[in-house]
């Protein structure tokens, strides 16, 4: 039954925005907002009271939903999550969380002028490629540095700049897609650069790269293998052979490393990931590789190697369309900056995460067992990020039994600090290495709030 009463003690639009209540809504909002928000609140309350169905029509109850509606409303689309699903250099969770240090240079990058383009001792006009190039040489041991916006960017840069309308010759297993649809090969060819594929897909000799040189030959190439791994009846040459055969040749050799470490993971229990300073050594003669990834840093395309290389690379057209912006370098140099202290493996999220030791993951598991429920049981955690693939890590996650998971997950998503779990068996799995310190609280009050909903 409709009840009249009901519809017409239903508040002006006017009156609720004068209120305290709307007044504190539109300078949170903008009023225009807050009053689309109170008119929609009043056209939903309306129809509920035609159909007869209950609704206030309470002025504090009103301002409540017409808030809900406004926080939804405005809720940035790109929002923190607690990753709990263990996969560290998660691609679309943002990869590398920052350390401390980092996030405190982004802020006062962000926040205040600085010397990006600026030179203190001269008063004069600085060069931006400065930051963090020069640190980049050092930790990886290169005579110079590079930094651009990712590591795809760092290749189209490299391959235009040196081997446009030239040919690059790369072994057929190291075509790689690393994600998202983009593919080595289409982003070479995007450089204008031709490809010379070379050898089988599992098996490249040195022969083959010999074979392959002609007079448009401009560079040798190698993309690690990243996110996939070759097993059986495989051969690949080795860098130290392919710098030897292109400088044999007068011919560039440049290493797209992807992840590229800087620090060695074998300690880990893990395979060994090529690290940056391993492929300066073997004479590459510029090696490139993603600042998200395993360095543990933000969105950046690295290029390190031969100086005079990386002149011609930063005096290139493309390289201002594709430069870093500062945000990035700061945060960059900070990141860099632990490596050069020797602090990496405490102070870089990543890192942290991946020498993490196993008693301290089972000791959070089971503290969190013990509010929520659940077992905690093993389980392994992955690198992700395109590196190291197939290779894991032994931790131990807690596992809670509910009766629909995925809705459970979906749930765990929607909450207001939103929760990425891993389902599998029927089971929604936490694991404590992914989630940073300082969020266990969080992820336990969204925990008990989405088991007791009903
Ligand atoms: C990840 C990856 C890239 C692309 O790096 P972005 O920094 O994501 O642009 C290129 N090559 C390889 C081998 C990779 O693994």
């Amino acid at each position: 039954m409709v009840d009249v009463n009901a519809l017409r003690g239903l508040p002006a639009v006017d009156a609720l925005i004068s209120s305290s209540g709307g007044q504190a809504l539109a300078a949170e909002y903008g009023r225009e907002a807050a009053v689309d928000a109170l008119r929609r609140t009043l056209t939903i309350t309306r129809e509920r009271l035609r159909k007869g169905e209950d609704a206030s029509i309470e002025q504090a109850a009103l301002l409540d939903a017409a808030a809900d509606d406004l926080r939804l409303l405005f809720q940035p689309s790109l929002r923190p999550v607690i990753n709990a699903t263990g996969v560290i250099v998660h691609t679309n969770l943002g990869r590398a969380p920052l350390s401390e240090a980092a996030q405190r240079a982004v802020l006062d990058a962000a926040a205040q002028y600085g010397t990006l383009e600026f030179d203190l001792e001269s008063g004069k006009r600085g060069s931006r490629l400065r930051h963090a190039s020069d640190l980049l040489a050092q930790v990886t041991g290169a005579e110079a540095g590079l930094v651009v916006n990712n590591n795809a960017a760092a290749l189209v840069l490299l391959l235009t700049a040196l081997a446009r309308g030239r040919e690059v010759v790369i072994s057929r297993g190291q075509l790689v897609e690393i994600g998202g649809g983009f593919r080595v090969p289409e982003v070479m060819e995007q450089s204008g650069a031709k490809l010379a594929e070379v050898g089988a897909t599992n098996r490249t000799r040195p022969t083959d790269y010999e074979r392959a040189i002609t007079e448009q030959t401009a560079m040798l190439m190698r993309a690690h293998a990243s996110n996939f791994k070759q097993i059986g009846f495989t051969e690949t040459v080795s860098l130290e052979e392919m710098a030897e055969i292109a400088h044999r040749h007068h011919l560039l050799l440049v290493d797209d490393l992807g992840s590229g470490a800087l620090l060695d993971t074998v300690p880990f229990g893990l395979e060994h990931e090529p690290t940056a300073q391993e492929s300066i050594a073997a004479g590459a003669d510029l090696v490139a590789f993603s600042g998200d990834k395993l360095l543990g840093g933000p969105q950046a395309g690295l290029i390190v190697g031969k100086k005079a290389l990386i002149d011609t690379l930063k005096g290139h057209p493309l390289a201002r369309a594709l430069r870093a912006d500062k945000l990035c370098l700061a945060a960059l140099s900070a990141t860099l900056d632990h490596y050069r202290k020797g602090e990496a493996l405490t102070k870089i999220p990543v890192w942290r995460m991946i020498s993490r030791p196993l008693a301290d993951i089972r000791a959070e598991a089971e503290a969190w067992a013990a509010q929520v429920g659940g077992t905690v049981i093993e389980g392994e955690s992955a690198v992700g990020g395109g590196s190291l693939p197939g290779e894991t890590l032994p931790t131990a996650l807690l596992a809670l039994d509910v009766e629909h998971a995925d809705e459970f997950a979906a749930r765990l998503r929607r909450a207001d600090s939103p929760v990425i779990a891993r389902i599998a068996g029927g089971r929604a799995l936490f694991d404590p290495r992914t989630v940073l310190p300082g969020q266990g609280e969080t992820l336990i009050r969204v925990l008990k709030m989405c088991l007791t909903m009903p």
